[in-house]
C-alpha cells in the first residue's frame, strides 16, 4: 500500500520500451533440475536474471536485479541438456526475472533444446509481458515466444491473488498454447487446464 492507501501497480512498458539487448546482462539466478512444480512432469528449470515489472509481492525480487547469480555458461547449458536426457524429463521451463528481457540466454538455450530433442520435449516459460504486450513487441522476444509450448502470461497482481489457481499466482495470469494461439493469432487457453 502506498501512504494514501491505494496499491501500487507493477511497471507498465509501452511497446519495445524494454530491450534485452540494453538489460540483459546473462545471468542466472537459479538452475532447478528435475522439479514437478513449474509446469506438467517432471521439468528442468531455469531462472534468468533481471526484471523491471516490480510485481509488489514478486515471488523472487533477489532475481529482479539483472547482476544476481552468476553469468549463463556453456557448462550450464550442457549441464541442462544432460539432465533434460533422461527419460522421465519432460522439458525446460524458463523462469526469473523476466525470460523475455534476457532472449539471449533463453533464445540459445531454447534453440539447442530443439536441436537435441526436436519436439520430444516440451518449453514452458513464465513471463510478465501480457501475451497482447509480446505481441508488439521486438523481433528476439517474438523469436523466443516461437520457440516455446506454453506461456503463462502477465503481472503477479496481489489484488488478484488466488493460491488455488494451477501454475500462477493471480488470476489475470492465463496459461496459453503458444503454437495454437500463433497460428489462431488469438490467445487459446491451454487444454489441460483444471483450474
Ligand atoms: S514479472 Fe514475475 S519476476 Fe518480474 S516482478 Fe513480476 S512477479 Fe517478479
Amino acid at each position: 500500500m502506498t501512504r494514501n492507501n491505494q496499491v501500487r501497480e507493477p511497471n507498465n512498458p509501452l511497446p519495445k520500451q524494454w530491450l534485452a539487448s540494453e538489460r540483459s546482462q546473462h545471468y542466472v539466478a537459479s538452475y532447478k533440475p528435475f522439479n514437478m512444480v513449474d509446469g506438467e512432469g517432471v521439468r528442468c528449470s531455469l531462472y534468468v536474471s533481471g526484471c523491471l515489472f516490480n510485481c509488489p509481492g514478486c515471488y523472487n525480487k533477489a532475481a529482479q536485479n539483472f547482476h544476481y547469480g552468476k553469468p549463463y555458461s556453456k557448462k550450464l547449458e550442457d549441464q541442462i541438456i544432460a539432465d533434460m536426457s533422461e527419460i522421465y524429463v519432460q522439458g525446460l521451463t524458463l523462469l526469473g526475472g523476466e525470460p523475455f528481457l534476457n532472449t539471449q540466454v533463453c533464445l540459445k538455450l531454447c534453440r539447442r533444446v530443439r536441436q537435441e530433442f526436436g519436439q520430444t520435449k516440451d518449453i514452458w516459460s513464465w513471463t510478465g509481458y501480457t501475451w497482447d504486450e509480446l505481441m508488439q513487441e521486438s523481433y528476439d522476444k517474438l523469436e523466443l515466444l516461437r520457440l516455446i509450448d506454453i506461456l503463462v502470461d502477465g503481472r503477479f497482481l496481489e489484488t488478484q491473488k488466488d493460491l488455488t489457481l494451477q501454475f500462477r499466482g493471480s488470476s489475470n495470469q492465463r496459461i496459453i498454447d503458444v503454437p495454437k494461439s500463433l497460428a489462431a493469432n488469438k490467445v487459446i487457453i491451454w487444454d489441460k487446464l483444471i483450474r
